[in-house]
């Protein structure tokens, strides 16, 4: 049982506000807390919707058994933040999880992420950062826009 933090780091070319929108699902890999093995695919859960665990313990964001040892645990949303990237070189953190039996082991940023143009008022909102790697072009400001070397880590 532990609070852990999700930092990602990237270069943005022209954009900020990069995040997710707030009801869309977040997917990782999880390492079970108990025997060690991982999940052997991407699960996926988001801050909307919650679970009530059994004997009324209160809620969680993803609750399941691990296939391996059956032992079941859950993961709960803290709180998200949307990464607002002023200086490339920092790390910033986007969520924080409270995890019980589970722990993230990795990050996979699936799903239609949003981010503005520094330039115009143009909103993309259909980013694809699972390579990675994200390049477009903002004809409202006249700028190429990109985001690069999109990595997640937990602390
Ligand atoms: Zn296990």
């Amino acid at each position: 049982m532990g609070k852990t933090k999700l930092y990602v780091s990237c270069r943005l070319e022209n954009v900020d506000n990069l995040r997710l929108p707030g009801d869309d699902d977040w997917y990782f890999i999880l390492q079970c807390g108990n025997c060690g093995m991982n999940t052997d695919t991407e699960v996926y859960f988001n801050p909307v919707e919650e679970i009530e665990m059994e004997g009324s313990r209160g809620s969680a964001n993803y609750i399941a058994k691990c296939k391996s040892c059956e032992r079941k645990g859950s993961i709960s949303f803290i709180k998200t933040a949307p990464y607002l990237m002023k200086d490339n070189e920092e790390p910033q953190m986007i969520a924080e999880f409270e995890c019980r039996g589970w722990e993230l082991a990795e990050f996979c940023p699936k799903g239609g992420y949003i981010c503005q143009s520094t330039e115009s008022e143009t909103v993309f909102d259909d980013v694809d950062l699972q390579e990675g790697d994200w390049a477009e072009y903002d004809d409202e400001g006249d700028v190429p826009v990109g985001i690069y070397d999109f990595k997640g880590y937990f602390e």
